[in-house]
Formats: C-alpha cells, structure tokens, sequence
C-alpha cells in the first residue's frame, strides 16, 4: 500500500500511510516519482527531505517505499564521472534529457552496459572474507580497479572467470558457512550513512606531501587526517584546491561541490576537466570523480552529494590507495540543514542551526583515517579537507568552530594577503597542524632530523617579525636594536623567498621535502652567522649587503634534478662569512 502527500515544504514533505517506513529509506515521492529520503518519523508520518525540485507536487499524490537506504553503486566506471548528490552522471542526464534536470530521472551511477576486462587475482578454493581481492579490471589508464567481495560476505570461491563483463554480470560465485551461494560482480551497492567497515585504524603519522611549501613545512596534513580550510572570495581557494589535486601524492581525488553562487560549480566543471596529471601528464579526471551540486539542484541534495562522495572515497581507500577528498563548501551542507531543520520545526541550536550540527559534521569528517583495509594486510588511506565559507569571514561562525573540533589542520586563506599578492595566502600566523610532532619519526627518516626543529625556529622567527611590526608602528624602525632589525629582515626573507609560492611557474609550482628543507636551512644559516657576525661587532649593513641574500631568492628557481645548485647556497654563505671574518682580521 502506497503513503500518502499530507504536506509539502520546499524540500521537506510529509507522508502518511507509509508502510514500515525506517529512518532513513529511500522513497519515491508523487507522481514524478521524485528521490526522498525518510529523516523523521513520528506516529503514522514519515518526514522526508527530497532531492529534487518539488514545485507542483502537493497533497493526496502517492509515496512509495523502497526498502533500500540511500546508497551508491560501486564498481568500476567511477572515475572521470560528474555526479550530482545521489550519484547520477550529469552527461549522461544532460544527453538524455537536455540540460535542465528533469525530474524523476532513475540512472545508474555506472554504466550498466560498457565492459571491463576482468582479470582473476583468487581462484576457486579459495576461502575469502569481505574487502578480499578477487581480481582487477583497468578502469583508466592509470587506475587499477580491485574488485573486492563485498563487505559482510564471506566463504569459499567456487568459480571466478576471466573474461569480458558488464559490471552487473555474474564473474563468479561464493559458498557462505552455511552453504548458500553468492552470485559475485564487479559492483555492488553500499549505504551512504553507513561508513564502510576495515581492519583497523592507524594513527595518521606521515604526510601528505602536496609540494607547496607552506602547507609541507609548516602546517602539514597527515595521510588519512582531517582539515579545515575557509576560503574568502579571491583569496587563492581554487588554485590551492587544484593544487593540491595536481600534486598531493594521493592515488585517488573526490571532489564535492556544493556550490551557492550561479557560477561557482560550473567554474569548478569546467576547469576539472581541463587540469593535466603532471605525474602522467594524463587527464587528473582520469583518477578522479567530481560530484556536483549546482544551485539549480535542491539544497538536500547536498548533504546527499557529502556522504556519496565520502563513501565512493572510502571504497578506493579500500582498495589499497591513497584518497584525498576535497569537500567545498561544508557550509552549504550545514546551511542545507539548517533549512531542513527549521521545516521540521525542531528545537534550533546557536544560529538556527539544528543541533546535531556538531555530531553530523563528526560523522563525516570521522571517516576520514589511515586504515588498514578489510582483507588486506596494508595500509590505506583516506584524507579529507574540508572547506568553510562562513558568513563575513566570521570564524566564530557555528559551522566552523564544529568543524575545528574534528579537524587536526587548519589552513587559514586570508584575503588580505592575496590582496597583497602573498601567494599562497595562507596565513602563517592563525594557521595550524596538529599533525607535525606526530610525523617525526618520518621527518628524521626520511629528510632530516633538523625538520622539525628549523620549522619551530622559522615559525618563531614570523611571530616575532608581527610583534616587532607593532613596536616600529609606534617608533619606528630606527628604535630597534640590529638583531631585532635582523629578525625583521630573515622573517622577510622566509616569506618571499620561501612562502611566496607561484603556482603558475614551471619549476617553483612544486617543491620536494628535500628542496623545502635545503631552502628554509639556507635562509635560517644565514641569520644564525649573520646574528653572531652582529655580536662580534660587525655592522648590520656589512651583513645586509652580502650577495648571498641573491642567491637564496633564486633558489625556488632550482630544478629538483639539480639539488646539487640547492645545497650549494649553504655553502656560499658559510664562504661569505668566512671571508668577512678574514677581512676583518686582516684590516
Ligand atoms: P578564489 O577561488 O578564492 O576566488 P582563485 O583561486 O581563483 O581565488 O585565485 C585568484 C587569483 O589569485 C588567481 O587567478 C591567481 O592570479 C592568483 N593566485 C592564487 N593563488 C596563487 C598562487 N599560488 N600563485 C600565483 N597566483 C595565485
């Protein structure tokens, strides 16, 4: 028996007559057939949030069970896609039904037609267990799909066939502990809201190195952690988000739009495309999958478009790789919320926004994490950045505070700078990392045991650059003494010739740890012998004048292959010094 419209409130409509409805089913709302999900119930009425337009459906028309939870299809065919929130491929909606989005529309998240080359990496006899590796097929040039059996199954492999398939076709099948038997395919279908299970959690304690110098060294984001990134208007946010796509050394990109203004989700689905992987110089849509909520899409769509794309980031984590998902902007996800909420008329928290605000945010950003994968003995991991757009800028703002209790990283894009043309505009002194001390062992290792140490004092050097900022406002630059005018000039030197970062410039768009270190340790040797160089009594100026502060400017300018001109820099200022000494011996 089908439920009944009572009521319909923008997104929000109530149902009545619905027959076992659970929380969180999806059902088919009026005769358009339009995709809703069941977000309250109470007595005989179901609440349901729709993720379509509902102008013209209204009371009497029928609600439709389905007994399924919101979910996507997972398989191959998932990368180069452009979804909306509940996982419909927009080409293929745009071909089918022209641009404007029809309603009612049912298409599967992949292509149920296209076939994959299926190669067997089990084999019958085996006894496998959710998240075990049956096979692969090549879904891109440069991404391995695994198929997995599905999380909760497992048994023994009776056959398993080499071959051309569609990703509904049956490539094998599975006997259970009781002796039931499981038709295996390339895909299968997981619940949005439910995060998907693995072995064990891991503490995120290496890097995510994206090869931007402010992010690497000073306020690093660990594989598998979590960050907060709020981003004014004309402050640098796309370039970072590309930047981070193009060079972040993750395997995997998910990148959810929920986009406000007209234009901002189509500036993002036109330039995605267009990006090049500079490690394969292939398509970056190649190992990437957009999921898209443009401002004609209604506003619960978003929260759908967030857990869709948390969890199609997870199943690739699954598989062994290094996931980076990039959510823009979470605010208007909690803003949707806000407006469900208030149709609802629930009790409203700090600025009308519900109060499960907080615990909703947590459940998103908890599943990010460094696992170790089901049936699998390696690591994987599942990074997520999150961007906030708060009203004003205003960090106060309750969406933002939620999201900085979750998150470890906090990249504070300042619209001044940029204004100034400091690029990237991250400001040095509001941002943070909690992740930095946890990845020492990995700096010791793997750079040098001086990482952490040259980071601290650099860091000091910018903090005590602002307090002296404040006295010369006062009296001006003539009443500092000359150590104090040379921190000024080394935390001048950190900011222009190691933070300023042109994205847009062959060479310096990308910087390895080892090239980071060599340069922040060439500009901090030089204010350590030009510091001691002062106390002997030689004059600021002399120090100032030296030609090496050229030499350090160019250095972003070295390739990486020639690390040989990087490391050279040291040693022209330990020269420099040492002739100055000699000099002073000699007059
Ligand atoms: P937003 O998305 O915040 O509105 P954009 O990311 O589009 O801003 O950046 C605006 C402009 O700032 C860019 O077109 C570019 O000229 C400049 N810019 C931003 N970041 C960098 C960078 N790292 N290097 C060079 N230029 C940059």
């Amino acid at each position: 028996m089908a439920g009944r419209i009572v009521k319909v409130s923008g997104p929000l409509v109530v149902a009545e007559g619905l027959e076992n409805p659970k929380m969180y089913e999806v059902v088919k709302v009026g005769a358009l057939r339009l995709f809703g999900e069941i977000i309250g119930l109470r007595d005989d009425r179901a609440s349901i949030q729709v993720y379509e337009q509902t102008e013209g459906i209204g009371p009497g028309e029928p609600v439709a069970n389905t007994g399924e939870q919101l979910s996507v299809e997972l398989g191959p065919g998932l990368m180069r896609q452009i979804y909306d929130g509940i996982q419909r491929p927009l080409d293929v909606i745009a071909r089918k039904h022209g641009d404007f989005i029809a309603r009612g529309i049912e298409e599967p998240g992949i292509s149920h037609e296209k076939t994959w080359e299926f190669v067997p990496s089990a084999k019958p006899g085996d006894v496998v267990s959710g998240g075990a590796r049956l096979g692969f097929v090549d879904e891109t040039d440069i991404v391995k799909h695994w198929i997995m059996v599905p999380p909760g199954l497992s048994g023994t492999i009776r056959k398993l066939t080499a071959g051309t398939f569609t990703v509904r076709q049956v490539i094998g099948t599975l006997e259970d502990e009781k002796g039931t038997i499981h038709e295996l395919r390339l895909s299968h279908t997981w619940p949005v809201r439910r995060g998907r299970p693995y072995r064990r959690k891991l503490n995120p304690d290496f890097p995510l190195i994206t090869g931007q110098r402010v992010l690497d060294t000073f306020f690093p984001l660990a594989k598998g952690g979590t960050g907060c990134v709020p981003g004014p208007f004309g402050s640098g946010k796309t370039v970072v988000q590309h930047q981070l796509s193009k060079w972040a050394d993750a395997d995997i990109i998910v990148y959810v739009g929920c986009g406000e203004r007209g234009n901002e989700m189509t500036d993002v689905l036109l330039e995605f495309p267009e990006l090049t992987d500079p490690r394969t110089g292939k398509p970056l849509m190649e190992r990437t999958v957009l999921i898209a909520n443009t401002s004609n899409m209604p506003v619960a769509a978003r929260e759908a478009s967030v857990f869709t794309g948390i969890t199609i980031a997870e199943y690739y984590r699954d598989m062994g790789y290094n996931v980076a998902l990039m959510a823009d902007s979470t605010s208007r996800w909690a803003e949707a919320m806000r407006e469900i909420s208030g149709r609802l008329e629930e009790m409203p928290g700090e600025e009308g926004y519900p109060a499960y605000l907080a615990s909703r945010v947590a459940e998103f950003y908890e599943r990010a994490g460094r696992v170790i994968p089901l049936g699998s003995d390696q690591e994987a991991t599942l990074s997520v950045m999150g961007a906030v757009s708060p009203p004003g800028g205003d960090l106060s703002d309750p969406v933002v505070q939620a999201t900085l209790r979750e998150v470890r990283v906090f990249w504070s894009l300042d619209a001044k700078l940029a204004y100034a043309r400091h690029f990237p505009a991250i400001n040095w002194l509001s941002s943070y990392s909690l992740y930095s001390d946890a990845m020492g062992r990995y700096y010791d290792t793997e750079v040098s045991p001086q990482w952490l140490p040259n980071r601290a004092k650099a860091l000091r050097l910018l903090q005590e650059e602002a307090e002296l900022e404040e006295i010369v406002r006062l009296v001006g630059v003539d009443a500092l003494s000359p150590r104090d005018r040379l921190t000024l000039e080394t935390a001048r030197s950190i900011r222009e010739d190691f933070l300023h970062q042109n994205a847009f410039h062959e060479v310096d768009t990308y910087t390895s740890l080892q090239k980071q270190f060599h340069m922040l340790g060439a500009i901090l040797l030089l204010h350590d012998l030009a510091r001691e160089a002062i106390e002997r009594g030689v004059a600021l100026e002399t120090v100032l004048a030296l030609p090496v502060k050229e030499d350090i400017a160019r250095m972003k300018y070295h390739a990486e292959e020639d690390m040989e001109a990087v490391r050279a820099v040291q040693q022209t200022i330990r020269a420099a010094f040492t002739e100055l000494a000699a000099r002073r011996v000699s007059a």
